[in-house]
């Protein structure tokens, strides 16, 4: 694409960039450091993104790739959670799916849920990341048991969870 062109000043960085596989939430990856989220005000510092960053004031600020994917509502993860027990404990698993969100944001500020709707016979939880779609399936399957269904997509760096009881 001519616009990635204009502002890509390494060919080899070019060429990561145009390939549509690459996942472009992570090739962000290189900010100035620290860079502060002017949405979360999570911090980049030491090459990772954290909570507890730099304070200044005059820190570069740019969106997180969490923040930037629920804006573009593009989600790394998708957990469906379906079936008669859902509709009967439906508080009590959402605050098994929030609980474990709460858990894994502290420690890893990307990991988020982007919302929680109704859909057709259920519930649907969009998350900025594969990883934590896993971990709140994985979760509420030990919790209530029922079956899962995990879907990968490597080259789109997805998760597609489906849960049923
Ligand atoms: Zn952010």
């Amino acid at each position: 694409m001519k616009g990635n062109r204009a502002l890509s000043r390494s060919p080899r960085r070019e060429q990561l960039i145009d390939d549509p596989r690459h996942d472009s939430y992570k090739a962000r990856g290189k900010l100035p450091d620290p860079t502060r989220c002017p949405e979360c005000r999570a911090v980049f510092q030491k090459g990772r993104w954290t909570w507890n960053g730099a304070r200044s004031a005059d820190v570069h600020e740019q969106l997180c790739p969490a923040c930037q994917r629920a804006r573009d509502g593009f989600p790394g993860g998708y957990v469906t959670l379906g079936g008669e027990y859902l509709a009967a404990h439906r508080d009590e698993i959402l605050n098994l799916v929030r609980n474990c969100e709460a858990e894994e944001k502290a420690r890893h500020p990307l990991q988020r849920i982007i919302a929680i709707r109704n859909v057709d016979g259920g519930v649907l939880v969009t998350t900025t990341d594969a990883h934590l779609a896993r971990r709140i399936a994985e979760h509420v399957h030990d919790a209530c048991k029922g079956s899962l269904a995990l879907q990968y997509s490597k080259e789109e760096n997805l998760v597609r969870a489906n849960w049923m009881r």
